[in-house]
């Protein structure tokens, strides 16, 4: 077999076709799928035919058969979960990424994008306004991101108590209690169970979801044992924030671990309008943010950053000689962590913010929230219509009245498919949920979704 540049260029020829059709359609299109699973999976199942396919063929038929099934996610009318959508210069960079194919572990090995990644790092700290000199990874995503925050916070403290888990393991070792805000998100959940830790102890919270520090002073009273914290930055529902100065400052006088989901809200400090209402979260010892939200970067990536250095490299950091290094003691990207081998994705986070600026970052998430707040301000007024969450980011949650109407009204505007909002239960009750994660939502895709939330009431 040889390599020949024609094949690749009629491959991505046809992938550059299919892409624009896609992009092209987003404006105008149904935000919903029009096939489900089932119908996609008679589309593409079947046994593998036993002759090679050309490329560009395998190419073509994937962008054809796809579509139907395709989610518009990156639609400025797309409000489900929390999923950004993506920035016209991080998608060209991911098409680059793909194209260079490096494997990002060493910077020995691919010097260009350990450059770029070390700088979208060292942007992302600076525009976050988290310590220099922390130390960045880029992960799948924020649960991936939390993992790794949170192994680095078992090494560190059991380090402390003369205990090395990289040789000795969790089997044995000295007790770390582990507290969360009782509305923390799962994925730190899973991230604690991979660690071997098993659920942590739940703090109170208010009636926004924030954890209640009266609440975690008497838990931290009761620990005997070094303590992780895991605090929020941006609650699924809410989007509140929990009060990081005071638990931060408290948590650190037992000599805890402080560590912040913040997959979506961790945002907020790049806004300074926003930031105040994360004031002292900088003063955490590890961070877990997502770029593939807020920030609008392809899928995917989750952003690791660990405030004091070496501590994710004790956690995560290997040695074998057949890894080559680069000269100096410099952490490689694979130090900091989980996976040796991974695509160079922080490159589209630095062509992102090469794309916003400092000033554009800022609009980026100031939109999303007077988005988030229009919307809610409109479908307020709505008669039946309740607005259950103080809107102080860019998550609303509504009721329609009963739980069964509000499910009625959900699974309406889910088949009318024109916007996308999810259903989820929130303290106690059916809520329809609106997440503005995308940057390009504007005033017309708000009225927009306001008629068809009308539409589907009727
Ligand atoms: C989305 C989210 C996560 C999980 O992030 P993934 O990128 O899906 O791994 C964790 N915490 C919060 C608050 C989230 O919104």
């Amino acid at each position: 077999m040889t390599f020949l540049p024609s094949e690749f260029h009629a491959a991505m020829n046809r992938a550059h076709a299919g892409a624009r059709e896609w992009i092209d359609s987003i404006p105008g299109r149904r935000v919903a799928p029009s096939a489900n699973i089932d119908e996609m999976l008679a589309v593409f199942r079947g046994p593998l035919q036993e002759q090679p396919t050309a490329p560009a063929d395998v190419v073509d038929e994937l962008a054809r058969l796809a579509e139907p099934g395709l989610m518009a996610m990156p639609s400025g009318r797309f409000f489900g979960w929390v999923i950004g959508g993506t920035l016209p210069a991080s998608l060209g960079a991911d098409w680059l990424v793909s194209s260079w194919d490096q494997n990002a572990a060493m910077r020995y090995a691919s010097p260009a994008t350990a450059a770029i990644e070390l700088v979208a790092g060292e942007w992302l700290v600076d525009v976050l306004g988290l310590p220099p000199g922390s130390e960045v990874g880029f992960t799948t995503g924020a649960t991936m991101a939390n993992w790794t925050g949170l192994a680095a916070a078992r090494a560190y403290l059991l380090d402390r108590v003369g205990w090395d888990v990289n040789t000795q393991g969790m089997q044995g070792s000295p007790p770390i209690s582990v507290l969360a805000g009782a509305e923390g998100h799962t994925s730190v959940d899973l991230a604690l169970r991979y660690l071997g830790f098993g659920s942590p102890t739940r703090v109170p919270a208010d009636e926004q979801g924030r954890i209640l520090v009266d609440e975690l002073r008497v838990a931290l009273r009761a620990s005997e044992s070094p303590v992780i914290l895991c605090l929020q930055a941006g609650n699924l529902h809410s989007g509140a924030f929990d009060p990081m100065a005071e638990a931060i400052t408290l948590a650190h006088e037992y000599g805890a671990w402080v560590h912040v989901d913040g997959a979506f809200g961790l945002w907020a400090a790049a806004s300074p309008s926003l930031a105040p209402q994360l004031a002292g979260v900088e003063r955490a010892d590890s961070w877990a943010t997502d770029a593939h939200k807020t920030l609008n970067v392809p899928y995917d990536c989750g952003v690791a950053i660990v405030a004091h250095p070496g501590a994710a490299r004790a956690a995560l950091g290997t040695q074998t000689a057949y890894l080559m290094r680069a000269e100096g003691n410099a952490p490689d990207p694979m130090d900091l962590t989980p996976e040796m081998s991974r695509r160079a994705r922080g490159v589209p986070v630095w062509a992102a913010l090469k794309q916003l600026g400092r000033s554009g970052l800022a609009s980026l998430v100031d939109g999303l929230v007077s988005n988030a707040q229009a919307l809610a301000t409109e479908l307020a007024t709505l008669p039946g219509v309740l607005v259950l969450n103080e809107v102080v980011f860019t998550q609303v949650c509504l009721s329609f009245g009963s739980d069964d109407r509000t499910r009625e009204v959900t699974s309406k505007l889910i088949a009318d498919g024109a916007v996308w909002m999810s259903g989820s239960r929130w303290r106690g009750r059916d809520i329809l949920r609106i997440s503005v994660s995308n940057w390009s939502t504007d005033a017309g895709d708000v009225a927009f979704s306001v008629a068809a939330v009308q539409r589907a009431m009727r």
